[in-house]
């Protein structure tokens, strides 16, 4: 308990100033890895302002009042712990596309200037902070009501890894939302926003800015457009809904992934036409991958009887009646899925070009999370399915790259 307690107070201070000391390099240092102390001249201009607060504040309204009016079809979830299925509005395409028409209007009518990302992005990064926080805790005392079995009761650890798994509150739920809605689709807007300032500052958007913004605006959308995909993944499934996640959704996603929208505002170049097709060739063949195999495994859970590939599914049945596909890209690597993200990202980084090494954070930092996270579904498949499991892992020997790891 004692290194659970130390991670997570780790994380607590670590990553949010991690975050500050990245944005401190791109905005004082030109990209470079700058000396700690830089983290304390990006603070000194994150205060949050009437402007920065006022915009968050109506975002997170926004998107909620989208998840709980916008049309889209009720789904089930998977089945829980006590044999239910919880019921998940699936509106995220609508909302995303609406949420596109009120800012392009919003900013077409004058009432915003569309660079404003740009020039407000510090105190914009703190006051999605407070927002995390405030909500984590929220999290802690409301989870309470419906406890997670896996939890451990000590309250830090609770405050960080969350009390409940789904928690509520009247029609919306916490999770399902915060995964998607106020940051994912605050990514991309940012982007928008960071091209717009490269537009003002040079009277041009570039080819590299003008590919991370396609790459990402196209990831996002598909994530809404597949939206009910969602609902087998591991968050979804398996994470309590406490600050890490929480955290991660509202803050890590929207300011770091536009880490190189972020560089390239101010970094104008261009790339030979031989890089910008394979760049975009390795985005959409990570695309293909990664799309795949989450749909495969979507459709085969629900509807095992459904052709892969145009064969009958090969897969493993567990103790517990579940399947594990075996064919498709199931039965390439144990997670191809994660293998197109990781070369979907690479073709995000690439366009920055190699000039500066704090564009590429985004790259290592994934890299080493998909690591982590197939080992820790590894570990709990291993220990959910035993020898079904092991069976499936002779069958399928690779984790992410088929001959490789
Ligand atoms: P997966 O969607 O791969 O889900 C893993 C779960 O699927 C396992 O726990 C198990 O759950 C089930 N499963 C495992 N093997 C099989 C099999 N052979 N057949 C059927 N079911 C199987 O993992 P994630 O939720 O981590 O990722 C979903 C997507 O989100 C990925 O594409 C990933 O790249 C992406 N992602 C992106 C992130 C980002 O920051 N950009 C961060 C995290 C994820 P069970 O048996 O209990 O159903």
């Amino acid at each position: 308990m004692l290194r659970r307690r130390a991670i997570a107070a780790t994380m607590l201070v670590g990553l949010p100033a991690l975050l500050y000391y990245l944005s401190g390099c791109l905005t004082y240092a030109d990209g470079t890895l700058a000396p700690p102390r830089i983290l304390l001249d990006a603070l000194r201009l994150a205060a949050p302002t009437a402007t920065a607060v006022t915009l968050y504040l109506a975002w997170l309204l926004l998107q909620a009042a989208l998840q709980l009016v916008a049309p889209g079809k009720i789904r089930e979830g998977t089945r829980l712990a006590d044999g239910s299925r919880l019921r998940y509005r699936l509106n995220g395409w609508f909302a995303f596309w609406a949420t596109w028409i009120i800012v392009l209007a919003v900013v077409r009518a004058g009432w915003i200037p569309p660079s404003i990302a740009y020039d407000e992005f510090l105190p914009l990064l703190t006051t999605a902070n407070i927002a995390a926080f405030a909500l984590a805790a929220f999290l802690f005392w409301w989870g309470r009501r419906s406890p997670d079995p896996r939890r451990t009761g000590d309250p830090l650890d609770d405050y960080v890894m969350g009390v409940a798994l789904n928690p509520r509150v009247g029609r919306l739920d916490l999770k399902f939302f915060c995964e998607s809605r106020p940051g994912l689709i605050l990514w991309v807007v940012i982007n928008a926003s960071l091209a717009a300032r490269q537009y003002e500052l040079f009277g041009r958007v570039t080819t590299p800015m003008l590919l991370v913004n396609a790459f990402q605006f196209l990831y996002v959308a598909d994530y809404f457009f597949n939206e009910e995909a969602i609902l087998t993944t591991w968050d979804i499934r398996h994470e309590r809904f406490g600050w890490m996640l929480c955290w991660g959704c509202l803050v890590w996603v929207p300011f770091m992934y536009s880490i190189q929208a972020y560089y390239l505002a101010t970094h104008p170049h261009e790339l030979p036409a031989v890089a910008i097709a394979a760049i975009a060739a390795l985005n959409l063949i990570g695309y293909v991958i990664f799309r795949a195999a989450n749909l495969q495994k979507h459709r085969f859970r629900t509807d095992p009887a459904r052709a892969v590939w145009g064969r009958p599914p090969d897969y493993v049945r567990t103790a517990d009646g579940s399947l594990l596909l075996a064919s498709g890209c199931w039965g390439i690597a144990r997670h191809l899925n994660y293998l197109g993200d990781w070369m979907m990202g690479l073709a995000w980084c690439l366009p920055v070009g190699f000039a500066r090494p704090v564009p590429w954070f985004y790259i290592v930092y994934f890299t080493i999370l998909l690591i982590h996270r197939e080992r820790r579904d590894n570990d709990m498949c291993r220990s959910k399915y035993g020898a079904a499991w092991e069976t499936y892992c002779r069958k399928v020997p690779w984790r992410i790259i088929p001959g490789i790891y």
